[in-house]
């Protein structure tokens, strides 16, 4: 059975920072946070798309853009799921895999 699915998750990457939030006009905890979105084959073969980090108003939804770079910088890793990171790489892998013991089979 091939199954395919998409959704969207968020993670969050840190401790909240209080800051001041102009939209709900108060200091509220920010939480620093990972938005994705992805898509995965069979539930096991994914990719990932639209990777943002960001840091949001807990009330509102408030927020703005973390710098990716500094912030997998500081993290030391990225908290995607390796199956998402990498699975089309390992998909890709498979199918070599095949094509080559195929190209294999018929020719000798
Ligand atoms: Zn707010």
């Amino acid at each position: 059975m091939f199954l395919v699915g998409r959704g969207e998750r968020i993670v969050p990457v840190g401790p909240p920072e209080p800051q001041h939030c102009p939209r709900c006009g108060e200091v509220t905890d920010f939480q620093p946070r990972l938005r994705y979105q992805y898509g995965s084959f069979d539930m096991l073969f994914g990719f990932t798309y639209g990777k943002r980090y960001e840091l949001a108003c807990p009330q509102c939804g408030h927020g703005w853009r973390l710098d990716t770079r500094t912030m997998e910088r500081s993290l030391g890793r990225v908290p995607i799921p390796f199956r998402l990171r990498f699975g089309l790489l390992v998909l890709a892998g498979l199918m070599a895999l095949l094509a080559a013991a195929w190209a294999f089979r018929h020719n000798g």
